[in-house]
């Protein structure tokens, strides 16, 4: 579903990103892990097209096309459902139009008519009330003083509106408490499907233990060096990263 091949990103001059590779098929789910400013955010940024970061080499591709090549609205139509996309706040435009928009977009793309309101508010309606939103989330202004755990778990409602047949969440954990969090992993764990992959960026262990990846990736020095099975993470959360990255450098 997602290939990325050799795959070097710079940011002002300053390579981040050397030689990374990272295969995903359909029904998997990933979870990339890695110390601080490891890279894990410019991965996720690049594959959602954001600007500021100079791809100098390698590919990217989504069920064979080219990802460097599309627009972003390519890629949302395409079916990639990127953290990254609506990071910002929008003022004035709500966040339900945003929504509907988004989701004609993906019908038309796949050619079927635009949903009908009734039909586009029951489907949004039985969402939010799986991710214990309140209705009034649809009339305020996409992210416009959301709190962290707000955005958070909008971001998992587009996705259970949308979807999309990769979505990656970058930091979906951060700034979550521990209510949020299970919200936020039974709305991505009720999205696994065997055509649907999930990449999940995060810092932590702790969201691992409610969404059980089929694999682990650390990322460091602008490389993956090494990937596992749940019991990775497991091994991280006890000892760290230096031994991956001692035995990487071996
Ligand atoms: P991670 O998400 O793994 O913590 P990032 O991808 O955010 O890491 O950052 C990787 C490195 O790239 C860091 O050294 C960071 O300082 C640098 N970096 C990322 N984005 C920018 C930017 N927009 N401008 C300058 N440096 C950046
Ligand atoms: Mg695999
Ligand atoms: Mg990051």
């Amino acid at each position: 579903m997602l290939e990325v091949k050799d795959l070097r990103v710079s940011v002002e001059d300053k390579e981040i990103l050397k030689g990374l590779n990272l295969t995903i098929n359909p029904g998997e789910v990933h979870a990339i892990m890695g110390p601080n400013g490891a890279g894990k955010s410019t991965l996720s940024a690049v594959i959602a097209g954001r600007d500021g970061y100079e791809v100098t080499g390698g590919s990217i591709t989504f069920e064979g096309e080219d990802v460097l090549e599309m627009e972003i609205e390519e890629r949302a139509r395409a079916g990639m459902l990127l953290g990254f996309q609506y990071p910002v706040e929008i003022p004035g435009v709500k966040n339900v139009y945003l929504l509907k928009a988004a989701l004609n977009a993906k019908r038309e793309h796949l050619g079927l008519p635009e949903i009908e309101a009734p039909e586009f508010m029951k489907l949004v309606r039985e969402k939010l009330q799986f991710m214990k939103m309140d209705n009034s989330f649809l009339h305020r202004s996409v992210n416009e003083g959301f709190s962290g755990g707000e955005k958070k778990r909008n971001e998992i409602l587009q996705m259970l509106i949308l979807e999309p047949k990769l979505a990656l969440l970058d930091e979906i954990d951060s700034g979550l408490d521990i209510d949020a969090l299970k919200v936020v992993a039974e709305g991505v764990n009720s999205l696994r499907d065997e055509g649907r992959s999930i990449v999940m960026v995060t810092h932590y262990q702790r969201l691992l233990d409610y969404i059980v990846p089929d694999h682990i990736h650390v990322l460091s020095g602008g490389k993956i060096i090494k990937s596992g099975d749940k019991s990775l993470a497991l091994e991280l959360e006890e000892r760290g990263y230096d031994w991956v990255i001692e035995e990487a450098a071996q």
